[in-house]
């Protein structure tokens, strides 16, 4: 059976955005395959400075996967930080991968661009050896698990292709006493639908427009209540397709009420305030089993501390074992 891996940002709780592009397909994977999700908070280190945040951030990442149905008994679930292994890796795939390769990275490049767009005159300016290094630990994540597939968006192709590349640079020199497997990307089909945010543009942690997944109900209602909408009044027709409450209750409704409702505002009748409070109903039944599940993993002492000890402890083992025969392979047992 091949094997899966997936990692896991870990910038703060996800959105109902993230739940429908990425978490409810990623979940659906998981049933039938042999998987692997790792939280990548040395990933996050990068850009999270702040302790308390990141611990927290962590903490809320792993809850919010578990409380929307990973199963840790059938998937492996871990921090990265809990594996030693993945930065031994590091080291040694750096001996073997080309500088000029990492150079060329997208994310390494962008930085420069912007400090030349900037008229800075030293294009390292700000760029720390965290995002430059950020495909070799990458590659480091996928290689000690022995991965088979990573499940990824577009964006990630160049860093698969350059574990590719880590890993064959790697087997010419070794290969003969160990080979890493090469992994493939597997990329999602079509470009999926953008659930809108608020202001109906996309649903995205940067635009400040997001519904935060496991928000505290009475928030949840206050800031549905805030979502912008124009003043007709309640009596007079209603175009639904260009109204954000609307658009956000097709996909947490079931289709035969999105109907009923999409007819009672085109008739006129039903007001925005109605169907805000529509809206609200449909996304707490929907979520407010799963928040409850959140709560109780973020209250201080429950299993989630256990659950990701376990989920350590199986990926570990696995990666020790990588790591003995590639000790074992370049001459350091
Ligand atoms: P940022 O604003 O920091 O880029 P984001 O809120 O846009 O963050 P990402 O971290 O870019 O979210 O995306 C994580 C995953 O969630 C990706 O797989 C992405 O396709 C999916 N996703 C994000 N926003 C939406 C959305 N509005 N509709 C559907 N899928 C989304």
């Amino acid at each position: 059976t091949k094997t899966y891996l997936t990692g896991i940002q870990t910038s703060g709780m996800p959105h109902l955005g993230n739940y429908y592009g990425a978490i409810r397909p990623a979940l659906a994977a998981a049933e039938s395959n042999d998987s692997l999700y790792f939280l990548a908070d040395y990933h996050s280190l990068n850009s999270v400075k702040d302790p308390a945040k990141l611990r927290e951030d962590i903490r809320s990442v792993a809850a919010t996967w578990l409380a929307c149905g990973l199963d840790p008994q059938r998937t492996v679930l871990y921090r990265q930080s809990a594996i030693p292994e993945v930065f031994e890796l590091t080291t040694i795939l750096s001996t073997v991968t080309a500088k000029g390769l990492m150079n060329r990275a997208h994310a390494y490049k962008a930085a420069r661009d912007r400090n030349e767009a900037a008229g800075s005159t030293e294009l390292d300016a700000g760029i720390n050896m965290g995002l430059f290094n950020y495909p070799l630990l990458m590659a480091a994540d996928i290689l000690v698990m022995e991965t088979d597939v990573v499940p990824v968006g577009r964006d990630q192709a160049q860093h698969i292709e350059y574990t590719v590349d880590i890993a064959q640079a790697f087997n010419h020199l070794y290969g003969e006493h160990y080979s890493f497997p090469i992994p493939e990307g597997a990329y999602p089909e079509g470009t999926g639908s953008v659930l809108p945010g608020v202001d109906g543009r996309k649903m995205s942690k940067s635009y400040d427009n997001h519904i935060p997944l496991f928000m505290p109900e009475n928030e949840l209602k206050k800031l549905i209540r805030r979502i912008p909408t124009d003043s007709t009044p309640v009596e007079e027709p209603k175009d639904p397709d260009t109204s954000v409450p609307f658009q956000l209750l097709s996909y947490f409704a079931a289709a035969e009420r999105t109907r009923e409702v999409r007819k009672r505002l085109e008739a006129g009748g039903m007001g925005w305030g109605e169907l805000k409070n529509e809206l609200f109903e449909e996304i707490n039944t929907r979520f407010g089993p799963m928040r409850e599940r959140y709560d109780e993993l973020m209250a201080p002492g429950s299993e989630l501390d256990q659950i990701l000890e376990a989920g350590a402890q199986r990926a570990r083992r696995r990666a020790a074992a990588t790591l003995a025969k590639v000790r074992r392979a370049i001459g350091i047992d």
